[in-house]
């Protein structure tokens, strides 16, 4: 596989080299050279969820990497399914959330994580990413307990739900996490940072697991296909999926799925206040303003780090910029649309109620309209059970870590303050 820096296109890397190093110079994002399409999609749409998958990614990474130990990969991250939930006639739920930390993030973290072990080959690594909430526990889990990695986790205080917490700050061992007194935006910053210090970069053998990583990208792409999958010939058809956005990573692995072949008709942008996009996709401006803080958090993000990559495709004419819109739900509407979903039967949290209101906006008579269902509502129960005004039960995962104590150091947000205390807890 070959891949490019978006900054620099002289950088050109292999997928091990893409993984290993996450940003390119410049902190450009790497970005494949070529898509293969596949010539019959139908019959790679027949095939179970797992094998499909290995197909899917021995197809983008090439023959660089075996496509046995690409099956041993995929067989070890991929250990639980994306079913699609009717909810209406024409309107189905993604349902991403049935790894172990409830949301898709689990997708793509674990699939990083099992590569990462594969390539390093026993050399010590430091993870250094940032979360808004979900991409914190997909990534500690999925590392947690894997020898010679270290996973060191930014979050902005006070801005994530205590469970959504739990999840990944109690775990211990390899897994250090960090609260910064600040929003999600200064943590990534701090990160980028820390990638741009040749000290911090090779002192520490640092590598991003944030969705930046085109390992988590490609690891995402196969849930598209499982979507697809699912529908019958007729509703593939006219297929319009809504894909709640923060960083925008889980977008642009559909538009790779698009490009790869899969039947879909258009995209929605869905955001929340934070609507950076939607905006720039109605003016044509770019003009982010500063973060706000809602229901949906992990989508509250208003620099997307992963849109250049979708700009790149539309620039390169992979996508036609046409069949992209975008919606931006306010926090009224999204309530709104929590209950609506309730009273069709499905209990959602706000992420995926953002999506959609955003679908139910744009779909049309005949159309067959895909929302992702990016977290499991226990996630998110104390607002889900604010609006619906019912109680929502823990699933197991979430139930063994509510207990436990929260081993968090906490930091000013101060990128020397965080280079202190890199090299203090990884070298001691
Ligand atoms: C991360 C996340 C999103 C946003 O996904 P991006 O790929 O960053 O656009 C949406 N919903 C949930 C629940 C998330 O955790």
């Amino acid at each position: 596989m070959e891949l490019f820096n978006l900054k620099d296109d002289t950088d050109k890397v292999n997928f091990a080299q893409a993984v290993k190093k996450g940003l390119g110079k410049h902190q450009g994002l790497y970005f494949p050279k070529q898509f293969p399409a596949f010539e019959n999609i139908n019959e790679i749409l027949d095939m179970p969820f797992v094998p499909r998958s290995v197909e899917i990614l021995s197809r983008l990474i090439g023959d660089e990497m075996p496509k046995d130990e690409i099956k041993g990969i995929v067989e070890r991250a991929f250990v639980f399914g994306a079913p699609l939930a009717k909810v209406t006639d024409n309107v189905y739920s993604l349902e991403l959330f049935h790894g172990p930390t409830l949301a898709f993030k689990d997708f793509g973290g674990r699939f990083m994580a099992q590569v990462l072990s594969v390539i390093a080959k026993g050399e010590p690594i430091t993870i250094l990413t940032a979360t808004s909430g979900d991409t914190g526990a997909a990534v500690a889990h999925a590392f947690h307990g894997i020898d010679n990695i270290n996973v060191v986790i930014l979050y902005p205080k006070g801005k994530i739900s205590l469970l959504q917490e739990k999840l990944f700050t109690t775990l211990g061992g390899n897994i250090h996490t960090v609260s910064i007194e600040d929003d999600f935006d200064a943590c990534q910053q701090m990160v980028k940072s820390a990638f741009d210090d040749v000290e911090v970069r090779e002192g520490l053998h640092l590598n991003s697991a944030n969705s930046i990583n085109i390992s988590r990208l490609l690891a995402q792409v196969c849930y598209y296909f499982e979507a697809i999958s699912q529908l019958s010939e007729e509703e593939r058809k006219e297929v319009v999926i809504s894909v709640p956005s923060g960083n925008f990573g889980n977008l642009t692995a559909g538009m790779i799925g698009k490009v790869l072949g899969l039947p879909i008709k258009r995209f929605i942008a869905a955001t929340n206040s934070n609507d950076t996009v939607p905006r720039y996709l109605k003016t044509g401006e770019w003009a982010p303003k500063a973060t706000v803080a809602t229901l949906s958090n992990a989508m509250d993000v208003s620099q997307p780090n992963n849109w250049p990559r979708i700009e790149a495709m539309i620039e390169q004419g992979l996508i036609d910029k046409s069949i992209l819109s975008g919606e931006a739900v306010d926090e009224e509407y999204t309530q709104l649309a929590m209950k609506q979903l309730a009273q069709l039967g499905y209990i959602s949290e706000p992420h995926a109620a953002v999506a959609y209101r955003s679908l139910a906006n744009e779909l049309t008579e005949g159309q067959t309209g895909i929302f992702l269902g990016t977290a499991h509502p226990a996630k998110f129960r104390e607002s889900v059970e604010n609006v619906l005004g019912q109680p929502i039960s823990l699933p197991e995962p979430l139930a063994k870590c509510a207990g436990k104590d929260i081993l968090s150091a906490e930091l000013p947000s101060d990128y020397e303050a965080l280079k202190k205390h890199l090299f203090k807890t990884i070298k001691g």
